[in-house]
Parts: structure tokens; sequence; C-alpha cells
């Protein structure tokens, strides 16, 4: 009888911790969720980005998942955030403006250069069919592509390699995202878009310019867009120029 009793006495117990626990993860979730909304509607929709699909997509996505631990209360400030290797994953807004530039309608294949962790990564997998993704860092690859499998996305598609290469056997893409600036516009990934494709690249040293460059059958249309701050594109591909 004492047995019974210390078992149903240790079950009650249990189930109240279980409860405990699942209420407060709970509650972080909604927290996090309020914290997204606000990004979405006071760093960019204030600014200016209008499409749905993109907005939706950040109102999603669950950043914090996306950088170190000791800064995921930070997740949702309007600043890049360090992710490691010397790293970092940019700021939401910066996100939003250039994944808006691609003008993505669901069918699309597209190329990002500078996986970092992953996050602008899985912002496109919400929005095109599929995601070819290069990173230079392999850490940075290996931990993004751990994140991204949590999470279930299985249109992303990881490559440790130099990214002025961009990935040929993948090619042609209809559109390209560069996360990181290279002095200029990488020949082999301007080969890599299709012919009316969007490719978005920051490009600069020091001061860096955003473009919109636009593949036409007489070559590449560019649009200067906004001066940014982005790491270096570096690689063994810079020496060869
Ligand atoms: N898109 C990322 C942010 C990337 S930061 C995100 O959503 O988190 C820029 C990334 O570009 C860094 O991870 C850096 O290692 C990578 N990088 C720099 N030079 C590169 C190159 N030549 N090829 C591929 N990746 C490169």
């Amino acid at each position: 009888m004492k047995i019974i009793f210390g078992f149903v006495i240790f079950y009650c117990i249990s189930l109240f911790c279980t409860k405990g626990e699942n209420s407060n993860s709970t509650q972080q979730t909604n927290r996090f969720d309020i914290m997204r909304d606000k990004m979405v509607e006071q760093q960019i929709q204030s600014r200016g980005v209008k499409d749905k699909r993109v907005l939706d997509a950040l109102r999603k996505i669950p950043r914090h998942k996306f950088v170190p631990k000791y800064l995921e209360s930070q997740a949702y400030s309007d600043d890049p955030l360090p992710i490691g290797a010397g790293q970092t994953i940019s700021q939401p807004y910066i996100v939003a403006y250039m994944t808006e530039q691609l003008e993505l309608q669901g069918n699309e294949r597209v190329l990002e250069i500078g996986t970092g962790s992953g996050y602008q990564a899985a912002v496109l997998a919400e929005l095109c069919d599929s995601v070819y993704s290069v990173e230079i860092i392999p850490e940075l690859s290996m931990n993004a592509q751990k994140v991204l499998d949590e999470m279930g996305y299985d249109n992303v598609h990881l490559k440790i390699g130099d990214g002025f290469r961009g990935w040929a056997e993948k090619a042609p893409f209809d559109a390209i995202i560069v996360t990181a600036a290279p002095t200029e516009i990488p020949d082999a990934l301007v080969a890599q878009l299709k012919v009316g494709g969007r490719m978005i690249i920051p490009v600069g040293d020091f001061f860096q310019e955003l473009y919109l460059v636009i593949k036409t059958e007489k070559g590449i249309e560019k649009h200067r867009k906004l001066p940014v701050r982005f790491v270096p594109m570096r690689g063994e591909s810079e020496t060869d120029e």
C-alpha cells in the first residue's frame, strides 16, 4: 500500500514538474514570437520593406536559434551579431531588404555566397524552390547544417568552398545573394546567373555599396542601392585575380 501511495505521490510531482517546464518553454516561445513581430514592424516595415512573403518569413523563422546561446536574447535587435570565427549574422533589416530585391515567386533556384549562421538560407528556403549556399569556413557550414536540419529545411543544400567560384555543378541560378563583400563583382557568379536573373551583392573595401545586378542578353545592368558594411569576401580565387 505504502509503495503504491509513494508511487502516486512521485507521479503527481513529476507531472507537476513537467507541466512547469513545458509552460516555461511555451512562455519563452511566446516571448520570442512577440519580439519577432516587433522586429518586423519596427525595423523592417517601417523602413519600407513591403513584400508580404518576405515579411511573413521573417515573422516565422526563429532567428534566436541561429545565434550563439549567450546572444539569444539579442537575436531580434536591430544589429548584426557575432556567430563565431570572426563572422556575423547580418542585421535583420538588411536580410529583409536584400531578399526583397530578389523578387522571388516560389519556383526559383537560388545561390547564396556566405552561409554563415544559415539564417539567410532559411529565409530563402521559405520563398523559393531550392537554396544552394557556399561557405568558406567549415565550422560555420557544419553548424548551419545542424540548425537547418533541426528545423526541417530539406530544400537547402550547403557546400564548403570558395564562393568566388560559385557552385558551377548546380548552375544556372535564377537569383544570387552574396553576403560577404568582394572588391569587384566575381565573373563566375555573373556566368552562373540566368539571363533575366537578379543578383544582390555588396561591393567594396572599407566603403561598400549594395548593388542589384540584372543579367540581360547583352550583359549586366548594375543598380547601386545602399551603403553597407559586410565582412570581406576572402578566398583563394581572390588572389588569382
Ligand atoms: N548569410 C549569413 C551571414 C554571413 S556573414 C547569415 O545569414 O548568417 C558572411 C559569411 O561569408 C561568413 O560566414 C564568411 O565566412 C563567408 N565568406 C567569406 N568569404 C567567403 C568566400 N570566398 N566564399 C564563401 N563564403 C565566404
